[in-house]
């Protein structure tokens, strides 16, 4: 072997050496998360439910992001698999109405994202956009068929397609809304929720549930219930929904961007939290993350959904078609 060879093998295993124990000792900093002594108590049964029939939802895949190692995007996480986050609507179809949790990536995105410095568009990047509206047009199913849009929160990849759904009533917590319009890019851009015409304010008037202090029950039947989920941002909800085949769904946002991050339980990465700023409130949104975790431990049957989990989304039914 020739030298340069091998000297050019030596400083290739050095700098893999070198990047593993850099890995080793940014996962080091990735410890799970301690369950506080003083959670609320999820209680011992799920709530009652009386999920009409042809309740049913569908996963409408908007795009992709450019993505990371999976140690990045969840403390704990492997650097040898890389994870590619998602931007999802979840169109909910109940028979008093259809509305979408999250809206994903809109037809208006490019322009929207145009805000953002060169830096955060990289950081950000995001590739084959495929708009909600876009998708439900193809299957004869216009703008107007979706009366209500329930985001999680205002984040860009969540409130992009607001605008292709002008006549949709938009349901938002007081601070949620009041964080968005006091944000700047790149987490909140205001040509995607500066238009909505039809607000409104969610009042969680329904008391307990699941161990969170209060909650709106959206259609009286215990179907869809929405719970107040803060940290991420100063006002991001979460949706229980259960269905009339006794399935039962919590869609979380971004408290996590993955399952793993709920299971383990475990923040995004330490790492990747000195590099971006992510949440509003860092302890609220870590209780948050170990409040999820403690009702999947108790709740098995319970399927919990991230809204970025790419590898969890892509076993769920998508449009056209519903799990019911
Ligand atoms: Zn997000």
């Amino acid at each position: 072997m020739h030298s340069w060879i091998k000297g050019g093998l030596g400083a290739a295993a050095l700098t893999l050496l070198t990047l593993a124990g850099l890995g080793a000792a940014l996962s080091a900093m990735d410890a799970p998360l301690p369950i506080p002594t003083d959670l609320p108590n999820p209680g011992a049964v799920l709530p009652v439910a009386h999920p009409p029939q042809g309740l049913g939802f569908s996963v409408l895949h908007t795009g992709e992001s450019r993505g990371a190692p999976e140690a990045l995007i969840v403390g704990g996480g492997s650097w040898w698999r890389y994870r590619r986050p998602v931007q999802v609507a979840v169109l909910v179809r109940h028979p008093r109405a259809n509305f979408l949790f999250d809206a994903g990536l809109g037809r208006q995105v490019d322009q929207q994202f145009a805000a953002n410095t060169f830096m955060d568009r990289q950081f950000f990047a995001y590739r084959h956009v495929r708009p909600a509206a876009d998708q439900l047009a193809k299957a004869n199913w216009g703008a107007e068929r979706i009366r209500m849009i329930v985001p999680s929160h205002l984040h860009w990849d969540h409130a992009s397609a607001l605008p292709d759904f002008p006549d949709a009533q938009v349901w938002i917590s007081p601070a949620e809304r009041s964080h968005a319009e006091q944000g700047q890019a790149p987490a909140f851009l205001r040509s995607q929720f500066g238009g909505v015409r039809h607000w409104r304010t969610l009042s969680f008037s329904h008391g307990p549930y699941l161990g969170f202090e209060r909650s709106q029950d959206v259609f009286g039947d215990g179907a869809v219930v929405l719970v107040p989920l803060a940290g991420h941002t100063a006002g991001q909800v979460g949706m229980f929904l259960t269905l009339s085949s006794g399935r039962r769904y919590f869609f979380t946002g971004d408290t996590t961007w993955t399952l793993e991050g709920l299971q383990k339980p475990a923040d995004r990465s330490w790492a990747l939290r000195q590099m971006v700023h992510v949440d509003h409130d860092v302890r609220l949104n870590q209780r948050a993350i170990v409040q999820v975790h403690q009702l999947m431990q108790r709740f098995p049957q319970l399927i919990v959904v991230p809204a970025h989990d790419e590898r969890l989304l892509a076993r769920l039914p998508h449009f056209p078609q519903f799990q019911e």
